[in-house]
This record gives structure tokens, C-alpha cells and sequence, in this order.
């Protein structure tokens, strides 16, 4: 198993864990790009959101949930979700993850 957030699923490699069940992780990114910036993943293995099926579709909503339901409890309202999918658009890790992102003003286009 060679993928970095598979194995933070597997807890082969520790992370700073705000949430888990037998179905999502969430856990801070290792490096913030705002006071509170935490990902989301499905245990289950999808490179990206472009890999997602009709299958997977219950599994990515509850992704939203949690992360939703996790910035609540970090005590942010306001808050920005980003998946990015592919290299061009900044995916560096291809294993399906929900960016949450709140505690400063986020501008609006993303850069
Ligand atoms: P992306 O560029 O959308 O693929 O996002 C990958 C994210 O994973 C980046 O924000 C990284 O900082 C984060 N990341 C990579 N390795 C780890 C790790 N071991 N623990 C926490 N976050 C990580």
C-alpha cells in the first residue's frame, strides 16, 4: 500500500485526528494554509473526485457532513470546502480529500 492517506486511514502513520469512523478520517493538514485547515478523506481508496461512481456517492456526501460537522465543532461557521482534482489544480496527493479551511478572510476566485 503505497498511498500516503491510505495509510493515515490504516493508522500507519499518525495524524493529529479530529474525527474518525469506520467510513471517513479527518485529520489538520500538515501544513495550514489557514487557522484552521483540516482533510477529510474517505478510508476507502478514490484517486480523486473525478474517480468517483454511483457507488461512492453516499460515501463523498458523508465526506461533506463530516466536514462540515467537525468546522462546527472547531467552532467556525464560516468556512471554505476545496477538492482539487489533478495536478494543474493542485492535487499532490491522489487520494480523494475535502480541504475545510476557515479562521481568515478566503478571497474569491481561489489563486
Ligand atoms: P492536495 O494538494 O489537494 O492534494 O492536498 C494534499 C494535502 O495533504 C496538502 O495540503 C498537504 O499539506 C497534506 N498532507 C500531506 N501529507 C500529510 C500528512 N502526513 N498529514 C497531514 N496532511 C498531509
Amino acid at each position: 500500500m503505497s498511498c500516503i492517506f491510505c495509510k493515515i486511514a490504516g493508522g500507519e502513520i499518525p495524524v493529529a485526528k479530529l474525527y474518525e469512523d469506520e467510513d471517513v478520517v479527518a485529520f489538520r493538514d500538515l501544513n495550514p494554509q489557514a487557522p484552521l485547515h483540516f482533510l477529510v478523506i474517505p478510508r476507502k481508496h478514490l484517486a480523486g473526485p473525478a474517480a468517483i461512481t454511483a457507488e461512492d456517492e453516499r460515501l463523498t456526501g458523508k465526506v461533506l457532513r463530516v466536514g462540515a460537522e467537525v468546522a462546527r465543532k472547531e467552532g467556525r461557521s464560516d468556512f471554505r470546502f476545496v477538492v482539487n482534482n489533478g495536478p494543474q489544480a493542485g492535487q499532490t496527493v491522489f487520494h480523494f480529500h475535502l480541504h475545510v479551511l476557515a479562521g481568515r478572510d478566503l478571497t474569491w476566485p481561489p489563486g
